[in-house]
């Protein structure tokens, strides 16, 4: 679903990321953890083209995406910091994108979608209201819910759990797994590490502009003798300061 072949990305003096490759699978789960600033949200809108590598390939559906924006209709993106128009209500919001995206195959049944989400999110009671008057955790349930009104083959999930209630949380794996059995496939990148050990099938673990470790949470804690995957990743980082302080 999408190859990302030895990508390099600097800002200025800052090089970001240094020859990254990743295979993503059809119908996988794959969440990219790391430290604060380690190129995350980088990589992420290297895959969307939103951020141009200085180096290397990136393939969408076997296409590559250089000079190419039409692989990106079938992708439900939530960035990790949405700005919209602070004076639209929350229905006008669905309804602007819905129109943005009315030409697409992914947009057919994106109106009954919205309201079914609208509902699994408790969102009813705020569609009138302007952005500007929501709280963090309600402005988080709506970009949820603009990622996934759209039947996309991908979902690209920036930190998507930040601000969420505990019911809403559980409702959001529920729709990703969901998601993932009719064969769609995930990117997430999250701090909560209790979520990647529900739903991821791999970890890309970034660090120092490189994949540090790629695998599945299983295989990491097994490998670390770590009954969770927050234990398994603090022992595998501990290792790494052991080696670098010698
Ligand atoms: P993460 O999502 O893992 O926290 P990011 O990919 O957002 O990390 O950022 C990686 C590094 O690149 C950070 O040091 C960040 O400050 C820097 N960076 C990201 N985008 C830009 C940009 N547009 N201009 C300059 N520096 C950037
Ligand atoms: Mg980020």
């Amino acid at each position: 679903m999408v190859e990302v072949k030895n990508i390099e990305k600097s800002f200025g003096k800052l090089t970001v990321l240094k020859g990254v490759n990743v295979h993503i699978l059809k119908g996988k789960v794959i969440a990219i953890l790391g430290p604060n600033g380690s190129g995350k949200t980088t990589l992420i809108k290297c895959i969307l083209g939103l951020v141009l590598p200085d180096k290397g390939d990136i393939l969408v559906g076997g296409e590559n995406i250089k000079n190419n924006w039409t692989y990106r209709n079938n992708i439900g993106y939530l960035p990790q910091i949405a700005r919209f128009p602070e004076n639209l209500s929350v229905s006008e919001l669905f309804r602007m994108i819905r129109d943005l995206r009315k030409n697409q195959n992914t947009c057919s049944n994106s109106e009954k979608c919205c309201s079914e989400l609208v509902s699994l999110f408790q969102v009813q009671t705020f569609l009138n209201k302007p952005l500007r008057s929501l709280s963090g955790g309600t402005r988080q349930k709506v970009n949820v819910i603009l990622a996934l009104m759209f039947n996309s083959d991908l979902y690209i999930f920036d930190e998507p759990t930040v601000g969420l209630d505990p019911i809403s949380c559980v409702r959001y794996k529920e729709t990703i797994l969901k998601e993932k059995q009719k064969g769609k496939t995930i990117l997430l990148t999250t701090h909560i590490l209790s979520e990647v050990e529900e739903m991821a099938d791999e970890i890309i673990f970034l660090m120092e502009g490189q994949i540090y470790y790629q695998g599945s949470p299983k295989e990491l804690m097994a490998n670390k003798k770590a009954h969770t995957l927050e234990k398994a990743i603090a022992k595998m980082l501990e290792e790494h300061e052991q080696i670098h302080t010698c």
